[in-house]
């Protein structure tokens, strides 16, 4: 046990937790790191597929689901996506900013978004020790004391910065849940969310490998509940792709009784009259010219094979023996194919982890636990999931800086 007494104690080393440290000690504050892993940022390594998007250029609570849109909207602004921008330029770090609004690095590489961050952990300075899993957390009234295996230290505030549960091998596996029950908070029940789903259709299966982009629709009740859009990719298990992964929350957390569906539209950029209208020219000019080999020319041949197969259609049927009704069932099948999903991969291939401390238990402002002064929460750990596109990140950055702030209005 250390005599030292710290002004607050961040227990997690991810993106949120990093940068509560860096915001702490620039109010000159005196801040312990502490991390389950050797190593800290794992998740930002692994993230944006090895690229890392930090943010995004348009950041609005509507991006987000969580228990309490209000502290969402307030956190998003003490802390915008702009600010994020100029405090990775300040930390040495370029960007490139993509059609649909997302951040990356100039590099492509997620590594220098970390380089970025622990670069300023040295220079504010933060104590930072690694290999510390934090088990128990106590008040005694003045202090908080933090245990692990043979470590206790002491602080006058508290940040948990755990994470949720996704992707348990980056450190996150709850930790932080059950820190915060200890202490009285709800936790909202957890679910992965932006996950691949699986199918047992073995044509769909066989299709692995192929991306195509698509606007996916979830129904549930017979109504159309969300769209998203983006690349959709086949793989052995099922479906992935950022447009299945941003829907999966959907069907993740639907219930079974609204009977949900999820249907998908392969060709979104062509409108059902602009292939009608493409099916009946080539009739006219090539009317020998089979089927599969006109929509081959769209879409992808394996896909096209799937495609004739499920609508019943031969693949050497030329377009003049296409019936009309044939054509019209095609048509519609492109543009509303219904997907069987049986499932989803579950915390160990998901993005991110829906639920979590619910945010009605702290200060819509300040993150501070209405159940115990001095304690304070930032990050995924809290009932806060974004959309794909960096929205999670703002989400970390955000919540961290808005914490780091009220401790040191705190203890100033
Ligand atoms: C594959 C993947 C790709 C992603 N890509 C993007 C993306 O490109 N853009 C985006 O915005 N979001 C992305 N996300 C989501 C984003 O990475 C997370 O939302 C974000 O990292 C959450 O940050 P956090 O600090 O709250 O939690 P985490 O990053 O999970 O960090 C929690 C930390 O706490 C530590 N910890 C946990 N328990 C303890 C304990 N008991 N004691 C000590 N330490 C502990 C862990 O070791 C870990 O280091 C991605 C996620 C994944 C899994």
């Amino acid at each position: 046990m250390t005599e030292k007494t710290y002004d607050v104690i961040v227990i997690g080393a991810g993106a949120s937790g990093i940068m509560t440290a860096i915001w702490a000690a620039k109010a000159s504050l005196q801040v312990l790191l502490l991390d389950s892993r050797d190593k800290i940022g794992s998740k930002i390594l692994i993230s944006g597929g090895g690229r890392c998007n930090v943010t995004h250029r348009d950041v609005t609570e509507k991006d987000y689901a969580s228990g309490n849109p209000r502290t969402l909207r307030n956190i998003l602004r003490t802390f915008s996506s702009a600010q994020a921008v100029d405090f990775f330029r300040e930390a040495g770090l370029e960007f490139v900013t993509e059609e649909d609004g997302k951040y990356f690095p100039k590099s492509g590489s997620a590594r220098t978004v970390l380089d970025a961050l622990t670069g300023m952990l040295e220079k504010v300075p933060v104590t930072v020790e690694t290999g510390r899993k934090v088990v128990r957390v106590t008040f005694d009234g003045k202090l908080f004391l933090v245990e692990g295996s043979g470590f206790g230290f002491f602080s006058r505030t508290l940040a948990v910065c755990t994470g949720g549960l996704s992707y348990p091998e980056t450190g996150s596996d709850g930790a932080g849940y059950l820190i915060a029950f200890g202490f009285g908070h709800r936790i909202v029940p957890t679910a992965p969310v932006l996950t691949p789903l699986t199918t047992d259709d073995p044509d769909w299966k066989n299709l692995s490998g192929i991306a195509l982009p698509s606007r996916l629709s979830f129904w549930a009740g017979g109504k159309k509940v969300v769209a998203s859009e983006g690349n959709f990719l086949f793989t052995h298990f099922g479906f992935s792709g950022p447009a299945v992964l941003d829907i999966s929350r959907c069907w993740v957390c639907a219930e079974a009784e609204a009977k949900p569906e999820l249907l998908a539209d392969f060709l979104p950029e062509e409108e059902g009259e602009h292939l009608r209208e493409d099916f009946i020219n080539a009739a006219r000019d090539y009317p020998r010219r089979s089927v599969e080999r006109f929509l081959s020319a769209k879409l992808p041949e394996r896909f096209v094979g799937v495609l004739l197969k499920k609508t019943g259609a031969s693949p050497d049927m030329t377009l003049a023996q296409l019936r009309k009704e044939d054509r019209e069932y095609i048509i519609r099948y492109l543009h509303h194919c219904p997907l069987k999903i049986t499932g989803a991969l579950g915390y160990e291939k998901a993005e991110v982890t829906a639920g979590g401390v619910d945010l009605n238990g702290v200060d819509s402002k300040t993150l501070e636990s209405k159940l115990q002064p001095g304690l304070y929460f930032a990050g995924e750990v809290l009932d806060v999931d974004g959309r794909i596109g960096g929205f999670n990140f703002q989400w970390a950055w955000s919540s961290a800086v808005a914490v780091a702030r009220a401790i040191a209005k705190r203890l100033g």
